[in-house]
């Protein structure tokens, strides 16, 4: 197991880190009046969402998680999720999360969204918000154990978000292939 920290100074200042980290403990925090438990399945990926983002509704939300999953499993047949992945919104800065980033998947049962940031759902780019559906597809990319895409490769798994991309691309698609053969 390793965290993979992978820094681009220049466009993490312009666009902030999406990253992947399977060690560190940390408590989970969220708020009880939010903590819903709305299961569903996606091909054979059972999950739930805890807290959605500010901003979002939750049934655009769920919609956007589960095409986040299916764009991944359109390519390859993915099975061993009998657990329930957690989908949730927390504060990175005050849960052990580096504050910069974006999300984060985490050992195979978790994906944490960092509330500091204003998420939406869009394609392309808009000013101050980050795109919840770009960044489910690359932490579910983690969920079925890829890694990043080298440097400079035009991907949903580059290690920084990128705004020219929202769809899985060639490198993506290989990869689950590759994994999941
Ligand atoms: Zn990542």
């Amino acid at each position: 197991m390793k965290t993979i920290r992978l820094f681009i100074p220049l466009i993490a200042l312009l666009a902030g880190m999406i990253c992947y980290s399977s060690e560190e403990s940390y408590s989970v925090t969220s708020s009880p009046e939010e903590a819903t438990v709305v299961s569903s399945t996606t091909a054979s990926v059972n999950w739930k969402v805890d807290v959605v983002p500010y901003g979002i509704p939750r049934k655009n939300f769920e919609t956007a998680v589960s095409e986040a999953i299916s764009a991944w499993t359109v390519h390859a047949t993915i099975t061993g999720y009998e657990a329930v992945v957690t989908i949730t919104t927390i504060d990175f800065s005050k849960n052990g999360l580096d504050p910069r980033w974006y999300a984060v998947a985490k050992d195979g049962t978790s994906i944490f969204l960092n509330s500091r940031y204003r998420w939406g759902l869009f394609t392309g780019y808009k000013a101050g918000y980050v795109d919840a559906k770009r960044v489910l597809m690359h932490e579910w990319g983690h969920m079925f154990r890829l890694n990043h895409a080298p440097l400079g490769v035009k991907a949903i798994m580059a290690p920084d978000y990128r705004r020219d991309i929202w769809t899985l691309q060639a490198w993506d698609i290989a990869a689950i292939k590759e994994v999941w053969k």
